[in-house]
């Protein structure tokens, strides 16, 4: 079906979610990052930014909170530039776990790829491919460019939050050198699951998350700095991997309620991509039992509710003045 959406439902559908999502009780902080258990968990904001560049911003969005798993996103796609996308599929995989982020036990049962970049294996597999091999700084100032491209603006590291992850990122350090073992890791172990650690730790705002949403939805075309970021092609292979994944063992039910592929963080973060059309962030600290924020989730379902759109509701949707 042929459908014509204003701006002006969208800023209203978007002010009314997060009104609403604002009142949601629940959920609780992050505790095995010190850091994490610490920010106020009252915090909450919600940005959309249209593939033209139109933003909407509410609330808390010009807070810094650790960008933590999204940023698995932008160094998939990263990879993804530099080795192609049928590199990532054959290096890493594309595959979902169905299990939590942190699974060892993923690593195990798939001893012939990680499964995809979005799960912690997989992700730093990916900073461990990032090029130039063997060069830390230089790996570390690509995977920072690119997430400064992607969102129009550069992210800053929380130096507090880095110290708190490397000092207990414990699990982490098991899965990395299990990928060894298994010949997945492409780099130095130590220096690739410190790039991840590092690039967790990156401090970035849901206003600057919804532009990376829609430089992913706008084909590779950052709609605010009309910088082409990534070839167009790459487009669809990460909202694959988002669409698949991006809410750990949780995806399917994810997708299936709310209608849109979304990538979870545990500093509270969510950034949604609806291809074609916008790029959509939530921020809010207190998480439910997978790790996924309570409000950021609620907002997102409630603004794609009020729309009545869904990424397979077959409908052809032009977003008019
Ligand atoms: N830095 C966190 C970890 O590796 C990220 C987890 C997440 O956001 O899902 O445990």
């Amino acid at each position: 079906m042929e459908r014509k959406i204003t701006v002006s439902d969208i800023r209203q559908a978007a002010q009314e979610a997060y009104n609403e999502a604002k009142e949601v009780k629940g959920g609780s902080n992050a505790n095995y990052i010190p850091y994490l258990a610490n920010i106020d968990p009252t915090l909450f904001g919600l940005s959309v930014t249209l593939t033209d560049g139109t933003t909407f911003n509410f609330g808390d969005t010009d807070y810094k909170f650790g960008i933590e798993s999204v940023s698995k996103v932008p160094t998939a796609i990263l990879a993804m530039k530099q080795h192609t996308p049928e590199g990532v599929l054959k290096r890493i995989g594309a595959d979902a776990t169905g299990l939590p982020f942190n699974s060892i036990f993923a690593i195990l049962l798939e001893n012939d790829h990680p499964s995809t970049p979005l799960v912690n294996a997989g992700a730093i597999a990916a900073c461990s491919m990032i090029a130039p091999q063997g060069a830390s700084d230089d790996k570390w100032i690509a995977i920072v460019d690119n997430i400064r491209d992607l969102c129009g603006s550069a992210p800053e590291l929380i130096d507090e939050l880095y110290e708190s992850e490397t000092a207990t990122n414990f699990n982490n350090r098991a899965i990395s050198w299990l990928l060894k073992n298994y010949g997945r890791i492409y780099d130095d172990v130590d220096m690739s699951l410190d790039l991840y650690t590092r690039q967790c730790s990156l401090g970035i705002t849901s206003s600057q998350l919804a532009v990376m949403g829609a430089t992913i939805a706008n084909k590779g075309l950052n709609p605010v700095t009309v910088k082409q970021v990534f070839d167009p092609e790459i487009s669809a292979k990460i909202t694959t991997m988002i669409a698949s994944v991006g809410f750990y063992q949780h995806s399917g039910d994810w997708l299936y309620t709310s209608g849109i592929p979304a990538k979870t963080g545990v500093g509270g973060g969510v950034m949604g991509v609806m291809p074609g059309l916008f790029g959509i962030a939530a921020f809010s600290p207190p998480l439910d039992d997978a790790g996924n924020s309570v409000k950021a989730q609620t907002a997102i379902k409630l603004f794609m509710r009020k729309l009545d759109l869904g990424i397979f509701n077959g409908d052809n949707v032009d977003i008019v003045s």
